[in-house]
């Protein structure tokens, strides 16, 4: 069976390992295709391909696009993504300014609850200091006791009614798809079953998300419980949506290792399908 990961995070977004010792922990793990998908960043990627060469697993180009839909923070993750291409690369920019001004006003609303100082102890965690997001704030909220650990910190600060949250619009769904599919890329619904909707909801944004383009859905994700898999690949089956397995990795310790997931359910439609990458590797790995 080919161990296939299509979504992590290296330190270009907020993840804590550089991209090329993704791509290593990777292969240590026994993975032979793996997506980096940065949130709003491909400026990673250069560098997962060359260790990928390397190591010899093949690297899918990727991204994971923050959207604001139905009040909500919905993730569109992009897979064979050309990060070269123009129009992706002008809508990553623009939501990337957003995150700076963002990152402000989650610092402000932080100060008006006794903490300051937050946007600079946040920057001090971001390696890419075009992409400073709530993990980072996390961190530093950590590193200054105000929280024992990273669940906690969401738990009591950066999140809906707490203090550091802010609300944001992110980019469209709409221009997310478009973007995906101009630069060449698979558009799929991340973590489906991290959002705050109800079954209706669900239904209108996978509609939507289909109308527009998208193609796939994560089925066995890091973010779903083992018990969860079933419902989202029923799901990923009614809606006609391919399935896609990722860890969501972050940091070494933190959730679920690169490529330590279950397979995909045997009914599942893989959205790496027919992707001549992964003959390749069958290839390499049946001689
Ligand atoms: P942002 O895009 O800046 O709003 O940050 C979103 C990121 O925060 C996600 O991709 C996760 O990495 C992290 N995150 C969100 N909620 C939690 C949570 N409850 N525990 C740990 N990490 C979280
Ligand atoms: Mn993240
Ligand atoms: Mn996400
Ligand atoms: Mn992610």
């Amino acid at each position: 069976m080919l161990n296939i990961d299509l979504h992590c995070h290296s330190n270009v977004s907020d993840g804590v390992l550089p991209p090329a010792d993704v791509v290593a922990r990777a292969a240590a793990n026994g993975v032979h295709a793996l997506a980096l998908t940065d949130h709003d960043d491909v400026s990673g990627l250069a560098a997962a391909q060359l260790a990928a060469g390397e190591a010899g697993l093949a690297l899918i180009p990727g991204v994971e696009i923050s959207v604001s839909w139905g009040g909500q923070t919905v993730h569109i993750v992009g897979l064979r993504i050309d990060p070269l291409n123009p129009e992706l690369a002008a809508g990553l920019h623009g939501i990337r300014l957003g995150r700076i001004e963002r990152a402000h006003r989650m610092s402000e609303d932080l100060a008006r609850s006794g903490i300051s100082g937050a946007y600079e102890g946040a920057h001090g965690y971001a390696a890419n200091k075009q992409m400073v997001g709530r993990t980072h704030f996390a961190r530093w909220l950590v590193a200054q006791g105000h929280a024992p650990d990273m669940r906690s910190a969401f738990r009591r600060y950066l999140t809906r009614g707490n203090p550091g949250y802010v609300d944001h619009e992110w980019a469209s769904l709409e221009n997310a798809v478009r973007w995906i599919r101009a630069s060449g890329g698979t558009a799929v619904v991340a973590h489906p079953g991290r959002y705050a909707f109800n079954a209706r909801e669900l239904h209108l944004l996978l509609d939507a998300f289909r109308a527009l383009g998208g193609e796939g859905i994560e089925v066995i994700t890091g973010s779903h419980h083992p018990s969860e898999y079933g419902k989202f690949a029923d799901l990923a089956r009614a809606f006609g949506l391919k399935a896609s397995r990722g860890a969501d990795f972050h940091a070494p310790g933190e959730g679920v290792d690169i490529g330590r997931l279950p397979a995909l359910p045997h009914y599942c439609k893989p959205v790496w399908q027919g992707w001549p990458e992964l003959e390749l590797q069958y290839s390499v790995s049946m001689t």
